[in-house]
């Protein structure tokens, strides 16, 4: 089956998906950096187009820290960019969307946490349920403890997830408060295989109990890696145009991307933007690379969707007709 490149475009949009794996400073729309900071350039950023490649994590960070976070300074803020990211996710036909904001940003603005997520939480189009997660780096604990503990008992944070710079070592306190969150009705992931190998995606597994990684890739590296994930079921929150933008280990194009082989190796793999102020895409945009350069087909498209909606954090029952609507709209593939 074959369809024109805008039939089926405007088929992927009409799918029901989920975003699990989508920060939300890293998504910050440039039209509000571009209102509160007129200094900025007003042409698009090098960094959106095709063939854009970060020379370093620490390049992509330091854009992170000096151009995004000082736009975060009230939780009027938040809302904000809450309302326009998500309004887009809607308009490229998600229904459920997991984002995350680093913790430590709330205080460094001295915010309150809870009037933050609240303040995100209300930004959410109707038909799209949204989930609220804590971002935390490997050694947030030092300087951050006390709001760490405190996030535990907000009712407006879903879960707390790993993140930042995967080189740094994992701090002890983190099993432990991932444990403890877990016992709390939170929610657990963590970033790995991103920047560090395979080793460190079976070491978040086994010693933070995660299920879902966020990236994941690099457990290509290592088939008893790969098998580990198969058997215990851990999901991957793949965002390929990211992974190829940031040049991770391996990948030097779409096409040599791993989530073709993690994919029919059968491990469950999610597919998300990330940081779209970082790297200009759409989810609309992954989906197709995929479809172009991997040679995903219309139904391993919809497999994807459904491992999206499977991950989602919402019951059965509110699952239950978006996986009724995604095998009427797969049905109506144009080719
Ligand atoms: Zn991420």
């Amino acid at each position: 089956m074959t369809a024109s490149p805008s039939a089926l475009a405007a088929w992927i949009r009409s799918l029901p998906k989920a975003e699990t794996h989508l920060h939300l400073e890293g998504s910050t729309p440039r039209e509000l950096l571009l209102e509160v900071f007129p200094e900025l350039p007003r042409e698009d950023p090098p960094f959106w187009q095709p063939d854009f490649r970060y020379t370093s994590f620490a390049q992509f960070e330091g854009l992170y820290v000096h151009e995004l976070m000082p736009f975060y300074t009230s939780a009027e803020r938040y809302h904000a960019a809450a309302r326009v990211m998500l309004e887009r996710c809607a308009e490229q036909g998600c229904r459920y969307v997991e984002t995350s904001i680093h913790l430590p940003g709330i205080s460094f603005s001295r915010l309150d946490g809870p009037e933050v997520l609240a303040a995100i939480r209300s930004a959410a189009p109707p038909g799209l349920e949204l989930r609220g997660v804590g971002g935390l780096a490997h050694n947030d604990y030092a300087e951050h403890g006390r709001l760490i503990e405190a996030a535990l008992d907000w009712d407006g944070l879903d879960g707390l997830d790993l993140h930042g710079p995967e080189y740094l070592p994992v701090e002890p306190w983190t099993a432990d408060v991932w444990a403890r969150a877990r016992a709390a009705g939170k929610f657990t992931k963590a970033h790995a295989g991103e920047f560090m190998p395979a080793s460190f995606v079976a070491w978040v597994v086994d010693h933070l109990g995660v299920r879902r990684v966020e990236h994941g890739v690099r457990s290509i590296e290592d088939p008893r890696v790969v098998q580990k994930l198969v058997d215990l079921g851990v999901t991957l929150d793949v965002c390929p145009i990211s992974n190829v933008k940031l040049a991770v280990e391996g990948i030097t194009s779409m096409a040599t991307h791993p989530i073709r082989r993690l994919h029919d190796a059968g491990v469950k793999v999610t597919v998300s933007t990330d940081d779209t102020y970082f790297f200009g895409n759409t989810l609309e945009d992954e989906y197709l690379a995929l479809h172009a350069e991997l040679g995903f087909s219309p139904k391993e498209l919809v497999g994807l969707v459904r491992n999206g909606l499977d991950a989602a954090l919402l019951s059965d029952a509110a699952k239950a007709p978006l996986y009724a609507e995604l095998e009427d709209k797969a049905a109506a593939f144009p080719g």
